[in-house]
């Protein structure tokens, strides 16, 4: 695949990757292909690496021990999610401490052991996650809630999650739902595209922009978070997007690619990034 120069340039400078997850380094309980020689390639490198998800259906610790169970390098500290991103935000603005919480049992205590309660009556937000044991009555009370006016927060606006089987609804499909039935109520977002989920995960670890990478699968979350947070922005083709997505106009498509989601490499897989990052070495 033809790559741009200085983008390649660029990607020499990299000591942090900052990884999607889904479609980018794992299908499910599955590495994708080239994952294993990607992280052999870093720690031969000695560049640094840290998962961030939208996903906000499981904790970090959820997560390091998942990647971890599949053969990837995820130790303490190494997974950054929309949920701990949208805690961040919260503690800063003063919010709480009472929330009404749409999201999995796993995400609820994990507000709970940051000091929040669970509150359905009288919240100082509605928090939408990637709920997975969404009810009927629990979408009703956050519809009653948020038209009465309390403050509305999505950890991730992503509509579908890849599976093995496919694509499953994720939180953007809830908030759907949610604006249908509140006369068009949409939730302030947190996770990517937003910038301040980069910017906190780069923060913590100490790493300035120039010197980190977005990798992901999406164009509308991982892409345009990457631009927006000035971080070199490369794009796989092992998730959602698909080269021809990419170049609408030769393939007459009425949907065009907006600049700022259009990413600065592209790589069918992480092992492809792999190469490239090798070839950088064997170039000095
Ligand atoms: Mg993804």
């Amino acid at each position: 695949m033809k790559q741009n120069a200085e983008s390649l340039q660029r990607l020499s400078n990299v000591r942090c990757f900052l990884l999607d997850m889904d479609g980018t380094v794992n299908l499910g309980n599955r590495p994708l292909n080239g994952a294993s020689k990607f992280f052999a390639t870093l720690s031969q490198k000695g560049i640094s690496h840290i998962f961030l998800t939208n996903n906000s259906s499981r904790t970090a610790a959820e997560y390091e021990r998942k990647l971890s169970s599949m053969g990837l390098p995820a130790g303490p500290g190494s997974v950054y999610t929309s949920g701990d991103a949208t805690i961040e935000y919260l503690k800063r603005n003063n919010i709480g401490p009472k929330l009404f919480v749409l999201g999995t049992r796993s995400l609820r205590k994990r507000f709970e052991d940051e000091g929040f309660v669970m509150n359905d009556t009288t919240p100082s937000a509605v928090i939408l996650g990637f709920d997975m044991e969404l009810t009927y009555d629990r979408v009703r009370t956050a519809c009653r809630l948020i038209s009465s006016g309390v403050r509305y927060i999505a950890t991730h606006p992503d509509l579908v999650c890849p599976v093995e089987e496919g694509f499953i609804p994720d939180a953007g499909s809830i908030a759907e739902m949610i604006a249908a039935g509140t006369n068009g109520k949409r939730p302030v977002i947190i996770g990517k595209p937003e910038p301040g989920i980069i910017t906190a995960a780069l923060d913590r670890i100490g790493i300035n922009p120039e010197q980190a990478a977005v990798v992901g699968d999406r164009l509308y979350t991982d892409i345009a978070a990457g631009k927006r947070a000035n971080v070199l922005s490369i794009l796989v083709l092992s998730g959602e997007t698909t080269l021809d997505m990419l170049s609408p106009d030769e393939k007459n498509q009425p949907q065009s690619i907006i600049k700022s989601e259009y990413p600065d490499l592209v790589f069918n897989d992480i092992g492809e990034l792999a190469d490239a990052l090798d070839g950088e070495k064997s170039n000095e």
